[in-house]
């Protein structure tokens, strides 16, 4: 998937969320999502940035490509925007990762009104939570397009709120069942 150009004079900083949030697969560099990188280096990047792999050179998160302000910078506003395809595969989305389990991360003004523009143009989100084998994710564009349409900024905050609830619940139960060794699912199937 080829991302739109990062926006000019705009850098990570003390930022490092994707450097520990992004499973990464790359010869010369394996590690699963929510590990910190060994490469990492806590409010200060990546200690190899003059020899990253493929992967980190060519990945940014959508805050650096986005008009989004300052405080939306991930490890600021809790929220990361990972690129992604859509459901269909021909279309690039994006999915939002909230950071450190905050919830109320998701109600961010600036936030939802990206997630409104994104829906109103087409674009695939996907909300996300939990890691690994938990990891869950739902496509919010169906669910949220009629209050979105609508304006209708209330409803479409409970959209996102009951679809986040959800997510949370699904993965919980699924923790439980694992740790009871049980092999029956008692979540849904995974929603996308
Ligand atoms: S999450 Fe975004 S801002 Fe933070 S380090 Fe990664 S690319 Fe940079
Ligand atoms: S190699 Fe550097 S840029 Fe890539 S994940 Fe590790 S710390 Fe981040």
């Amino acid at each position: 998937m080829r991302l739109p150009d990062p926006t000019p004079g705009r850098g990570c900083g003390a930022c490092t969320a994707c450097c520990v949030e992004i499973a990464i697969d790359d010869p010369e560099l394996q590690k699963p999502d929510h590990v910190a990188c060994m490469h990492m280096r806590e409010g200060q990047g990546c200690a190899i940035h003059d020899r990253l792999p493929k992967t980190c050179r060519n990945w940014y998160c959508g805050w650096r490509f986005l008009t989004l302000s300052d405080a939306m910078r991930p490890d600021l506003s809790h929220v990361m925007l990972s690129p992604e395809m859509g459901p269909s595969g021909d279309k690039g989305g994006l999915r939002i990762v909230l950071l450190d389990e905050n919830r109320a991360a998701l109600e961010q003004g600036e936030l939802l009104d990206l997630i409104a523009k994104c829906i109103g143009g087409g674009i695939p989100i996907f909300l996300s939570w939990g890691h690994a084998a938990m990891a869950k994710r739902v496509l919010v564009n169906p669910v949220a397009a009629e209050a979105v349409a609508a304006g209708d900024k209330p409803r479409f905050v409970a959209v996102l709120r009951d679809l986040l609830a959800g997510l949370v619940q699904q993965v919980a139960m699924d923790v439980i069942a694992a740790q009871n060794g049980s092999t029956a699912t008692l979540s849904g199937p995974r929603q996308s």
